[in-house]
């Protein structure tokens, strides 16, 4: 008998119908003698409207307020869902985050998990039931509700896997599995049975919002096997063939995926980049500028840096767009005056596009297959970052679709892929 988390996202949980769907395909799993641990995110488009009401009675609403708000998404739907499986004939309890307890950091609206207490999620399984966990929520020391960033309930699941040593956490959502890229974006995507974890990891920090960041994390860390597979099939699909479905992340290189040098492409249009010109070209000034951005919590992303002419030069970074207008604050109030740029130039119509693959370490021409492409579709090419498996750049972000589709089609991914 093993133990399973699944875990549902928006979509999956958006309707009654839907829910009883979840409820059924629990049921299956529980019938079959897996005990069942669900968490489900809020219904779809509910976390937008709860944020959007807060936004209209004050834009820079307090973090502590918005997720007292946000939180009762993920409430709502796993009260529901409890009850759907009891109407199921199953015994089964639902429970927010601050009930089991999963604790956080204080970092409102972008918490940290710290610990998760097994023992009452155990005691119900003990008891036969089976156990709701509110996704994307938790509890700091302070016993203040905190949430865990958009997309958080993936890393609820992979944590609430961690906590249990799970069997595997099965991440169901409204597509079956991880593509080579957005199929929104890319019809002619193709959905990977197996993505290694260092790939899934870069995908994940590259933009591709099929898992938040962080759930991937955990799983590398714990080494949870995790699975993320389709909720809209039919619910009463053969057990055996739904435990093959999806995409696999595996810890194993050698089972690594068909062997392409280019796995995937990320994208992200999260994106807003920032000029400081002119910036004297001496020790401390890198620090005197992103030292003040950490200072006001506000995440970098790329950062460039060029030569130094006359003793002076241009350095830019960039944040999440939603920081944009909070760091041009920052600069203006706390950097200008000491670092003294010649001229601070800003554009938030900016994106960032990623090739990844584990084949990078070991072919060259990769990047540069990269460039030509961009500059074959006549798209200039702003900035330039590279790790071992992986190339981003940053474009307009009018010709994010563009580029995604173009890479796509040159690294060959819709069908086998390419030798570089
Ligand atoms: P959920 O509500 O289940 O958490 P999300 O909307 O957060 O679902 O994530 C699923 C979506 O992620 C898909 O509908 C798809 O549009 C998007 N996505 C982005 N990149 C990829 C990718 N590489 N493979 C699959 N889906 C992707
Ligand atoms: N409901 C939250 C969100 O919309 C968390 C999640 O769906 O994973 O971001
Ligand atoms: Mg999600």
């Amino acid at each position: 008998m093993s133990l399973i988390v699944h875990k549902y996202g928006g979509t999956s949980m958006g309707s009654v119908e839907r829910i009883r769907n979840v409820a059924k395909r629990v049921a299956k799993w529980h019938a079959a003698g897996h005990r069942v641990v669900v968490v489900p995110s809020a219904m779809s488009g509910e976390t937008n409207r709860l944020l959007g009401l807060a936004k209209d009675l004050s834009p820079d609403a307090d973090g502590r307020e918005l997720d007292m708000i946000a939180a009762t998404g993920e409430q709502a739907s796993s009260g529901l869902l409890a009850i759907a499986l009891q109407a199921q004939g199953l015994k089964a309890r639902s429970y927010a985050g601050w009930q089991v307890p999963v604790r956080t950091d204080s970092a409102f609206t972008k918490a940290r998990i710290t610990s998760i207490d097994d023992q009452r999620i155990r005691a119900d399984l003990d008891a036969g039931m089976v156990v709701v966990v509110t996704g994307f929520q938790g509890v700091d020391d302070e016993g203040h509700i905190t949430t865990l960033g958009r997309g958080g309930s993936d890393t609820s699941a992979v944590a609430i896997a961690a906590a249990l040593k799970a069997d595997e956490c099965l991440i169901y959502t409204d597509v079956d599995g991880v593509y080579t890229t957005d199929p929104r974006v890319e019809p002619d995507a193709r959905r990977l049975s197996v993505i290694s974890f260092e790939e899934m990891l870069e995908m994940a920090s590259m933009g591709s919002k099929v898992l938040q960041i962080r759930s991937v994390e955990f799983a590398g860390k714990y080494r949870v096997p995790t699975r993320v597979l389709s909720s809209l099939t039919d619910p009463d699909m053969p057990l055996a063939e739904e435990m093959k479905s999806g995409t696999l992340i595996t810890f194993e290189e050698d089972e690594k995926m068909e062997a392409a040098v280019v796995s995937g492409i990320a994208f992200s249009r999260d994106e807003a980049k920032i000029t400081l010109l002119g910036v004297p070209d001496k020790p401390g000034i890198a620090y005197s500028i992103l030292g003040q951005v950490a200072e006001a919590n506000i995440d970098v992303d790329m950062i460039l840096q060029n030569q130094s002419v006359d003793g002076t030069t241009d350095f830019s970074f960039t944040v999440h767009r939603n920081e944009f207008a909070r760091t041009l604050a920052v600069i203006n109030d706390k950097i200008s005056a000491s670092v003294n740029p010649r001229d601070v130039l800003s554009d938030d119509k900016v994106a960032k596009v990623s090739i990844v693959g584990i084949g990078m370490r070991s072919h060259a021409g990769v990047a540069s297959l990269m460039f030509k492409t961009l500059a074959e579709e006549g798209i200039n090419i702003q900035m330039i970052t590279t790790s071992e498996i992986k190339t981003s750049v940053v474009i307009s972000d009018k010709y994010m679709e563009l580029a995604v589709r173009a890479l796509h089609k040159a690294f060959g991914l819709e069908i086998a892929a390419v030798k570089v």
